[in-house]
């Protein structure tokens, strides 16, 4: 797969050309809006990470161009962990995900997999919702740049929920999907699951909704605090 990194910051961008042919990616690095303009044009890229703090042209200048001619490549956009306006203006102007600096490769790499997995079609490889994203194949869960150890009974739940996301799942419905691999689950089985995901990531991506079940919302929107 060839990546192209457009990224101003030398340190970011030697860091990210070198991580990501560590991780099997070509990759050929530009540094400003008009590099990167010239290369999208000329250049057959199987995926872009786009830094948007670029000098002589904007990343999101460089993103909407890109787009109106009617390219489909897939852009992940490289954020600041504050700037949730970027963010939505990236996704606004066309990015396929974002990833929040300072960058995880690994994160990074299973994304633009993803990313271009899905841009072929085969869809399913990678569920993201909010901060959490969760491969399928590889049952390799991350949240915000950092990879979360799940067990099988965590990762399942929890992949149940972002299948679901922004819908209640009722304690049964979880019940009888968890059932199919595990019969001999406690009655409190869903509600201590709940518990260690809450734990292992953050307390806001399950709510109860009480005395129905769980949901876990499309979105936690922007975070307070750092
Ligand atoms: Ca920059």
């Amino acid at each position: 797969m060839h990546v192209l990194v457009v990224e101003d910051d030398e340190l970011l961008g030697d860091a990210l050309q070198a991580g990501l042919r560590e991780s099997g990616f070509a990759v050929d690095w530009v540094r400003d809006g008009i590099a990167a303009d010239t290369a999208l044009r000329t250049g057959e890229f199987s995926a872009v990470v786009l830094d948007l703090g670029l000098p002589r042209r904007g990343g999101l200048e460089v993103l909407r161009g890109l787009r109106s001619r009617g390219t489909h490549v897939p852009v992940l956009v490289l954020t600041a962990r504050d700037a949730i306006e970027d963010r939505v203006a990236g996704l606004d102007s066309g990015a396929d995900d974002y990833v929040i600096k300072p960058v995880a490769i690994a994160e990074l790499a299973a994304r633009l997999r993803a990313l271009v997995r899905r841009a072929h079609g085969q869809g399913g490889g990678a569920l993201c919702v909010g901060d959490v994203t969760l491969e399928v194949a590889t049952r390799r869960v991350t949240f915000r740049d950092r990879e979360v150890e799940l067990n099988a009974r965590e990762f399942d739940l929890l992949r149940e929920l972002m299948l679901n996301s922004g819908r209640v799942l009722t304690r049964e419905q979880i019940l009888n999907r968890l059932y199919e691999w595990d019969r001999t689950l406690e009655s409190n089985a869903i509600e201590v699951f709940v518990h260690h995901l809450r734990r292992k990531l953050a307390p806001e991506i399950i709510r109860t909704v009480r005395g129905v079940g769980y949901l876990m919302p499309r979105d936690d929107g922007p975070r307070r605090g750092g």
